[in-house]
């Protein structure tokens, strides 16, 4: 059995039980091991004792195991989260879309359109920033049942469960309009964004890595045909 302090009323619980029981034990000790007429005499002190010892080790003990649950939750988010974007990570994303198994849908791919000479010319910090605005686009297009992931450097995904390809490919190509509509504003700057898309059909016969690559052959038709636009595996 794992006992877990998740709030700090869950310690306040946990020290109240542990110390109550540590009482209630004391009490019993004292009745086996001294003479009746005595345990009945320093039945109270005894109690007062026992609670003056237990009450603040328990809330100590508890304290710890609320940290230690509070660092397990951090490390947890941490390893499956993009530090940058705050959106989930390549790793993660696999495994919660694998997880989905019952509810096929759509994945959606994305790259910004060259990034690599935006970075040149405004720097990595502009960069960054550009890449954590896109992440804040791509996640209010989520919903709560959807998954945002950054992918690689500039590369996003997005897998809407329960979703038509028809639908996949709308959402797609209402995000990319977005992005492009509205020039980003950075420290005085206005910065235009592009991104080509990928979409793709994730099925209950298909692995999900299949229908990564699938995703990633029409980005890259998107690519080839100009950027900027939205290209379905067939
Ligand atoms: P394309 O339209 O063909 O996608 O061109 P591109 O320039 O976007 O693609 P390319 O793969 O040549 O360059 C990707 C760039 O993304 C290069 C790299 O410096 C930049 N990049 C990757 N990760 C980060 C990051 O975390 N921060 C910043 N600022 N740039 C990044
Ligand atoms: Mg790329
Ligand atoms: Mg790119």
């Amino acid at each position: 059995m794992t006992i877990r302090l998740r709030t700090i009323w869950d310690v306040r619980a946990f020290s109240v039980t542990l110390t109550t029981f540590v009482m209630i034990c004391s009490l019993g000790l004292q009745n086996l091991l001294i003479e009746p007429d005595i345990a009945y005499e320093i039945r109270w002190p005894g109690m007062l004792i026992s609670y003056i010892l237990a009450a603040p080790i328990t809330y100590f003990i508890g304290l710890r195991m609320y940290e230690i649950h509070r660092l397990n939750v951090d490390v947890k988010r941490a390893a499956a989260h993009d530090g940058l974007t705050g959106l989930l990570n390549r790793h993660a994303f696999v495994e919660q879309v694998k997880d989905m198994t019952q509810h096929p849908g759509v994945l959606i791919m994305a790259d910004i359109d060259h990034f690599k000479a935006f970075n040149d010319q405004y720097g990595h910090a502009t960069g960054d920033a550009v890449l954590k605005a896109v992440a804040r686009v791509f996640r209010s297009f989520c919903r709560a049942e959807d998954l945002a992931a950054r992918f690689g450097g500039e590369e996003f995904m997005i897998f809407l469960p329960d979703t038509s390809r028809e639908d996949g490919i709308a959402v797609a190509e209402r995000l990319r309009k977005r992005l492009g509509r509205d020039p980003m504003a950075h420290e005085g700057q206005s910065l235009k964004i592009t991104a080509s898309f990928g979409v793709a059909v994730l099925d209950q016969t298909t692995q999900i890595e299949e229908v990564i690559d699938q995703a990633d052959t029409a980005l890259y038709e998107s690519k080839h045909l100009g950027r900027n636009r939205v290209s379905a595996a067939s």
